[in-house]
């Protein structure tokens, strides 16, 4: 299956408090998305890697993507190694996406830089005819995505860019709330586990203020950032917000 655009997360749920706005609106926009989730978060607080599992799928639902997968890496111990690299260059070559999505290159959880670097430097490798790989037995064929784009998450980091996600906006907190056992206001069964970072009310609401920051800069009511290492090109300046800020 051929993908336009792919999101890599190292857990479950750093895609949807990251990117799922534009992942809504890229397939509102008739592209094809895709998940990769590439741990079951098995060490969170909350929750079991059986319940993320069920969240991820609810939330997968009402993001409208193609497909999810999940690469069941060792949760805090995944390393930026040759096997670990080999089975995202697997995945990146089975869905051949032209854009890639990964966590941001550093962050609050130690996770998101080392997934960050893993995924970018797999994007690379991907194309090196070299490199071989093969799925079901048959070999799979080079393919780098043509962007790698890594998102905002914890942390404050500078954008590159940002995306007016304004109007999928409530789709994309419903998502997050798909993940009952992490967030507040989650299942009653939960509400006895321990408190965590991200479990607060005060959490979702940065969540929500991070999107109404980057939105403002742009002078729309919510945005999601990005950071490229890459030089990004356009086609004509028909892309540009033209609000007045
Ligand atoms: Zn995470």
């Amino acid at each position: 299956m051929k993908l336009d655009i792919l999101a890599f997360g190292v857990h479950p749920d750093d895609v949807e408090l990251s990117c799922a706005g534009v992942l809504l609106v890229e397939k509102n926009n008739g592209k094809k998305t895709g998940i990769i989730d590439l741990t079951r978060g098995e060490l969170g607080t909350r929750g079991t890697a059986e319940t993320r599992r069920s969240e991820a799928a609810a939330a997968a639902e009402i993001l409208g993507v193609a497909t999810r997968e999940n690469l069941e890496m060792a949760d805090g111990f995944l390393q930026n190694d040759e096997a670990h690299q080999r089975k995202i260059i697997g995945a990146i070559r089975a869905y051949q996406p032209e854009i890639i999505l990964c966590n941001a290159p550093e962050d609050r959880h130690p996770d998101h830089g080392r997934s960050s670097r893993l995924v970018a430097e797999a994007a690379f490798l991907s194309g090196l005819q070299k490199i071989q790989t093969d799925k079901n037995g048959k070999s799979q064929v080079a393919w780098r995505p043509k962007y790698v784009f890594q998102y905002i998450q914890d942390r404050f980091l500078q954008p590159d860019f940002v995306v007016d996600i304004t109007n999928v906006f409530e789709q994309k907190i419903e998502a997050i709330k798909a993940y009952k056992t992490q967030f507040h206001g989650g299942a009653e069964s939960v509400n006895e586990e321990p408190q965590t970072y991200i479990s607060t009310p005060d959490f979702l609401d940065s969540v929500v203020y991070r999107h109404k920051w980057f939105g403002k800069m742009i002078g729309v009511k919510y945005a999601e950032g990005f950071i490229s290492e890459k030089m990004i090109g356009i086609n004509n300046f028909d892309a540009f917000i033209k609000e007045n800020t």
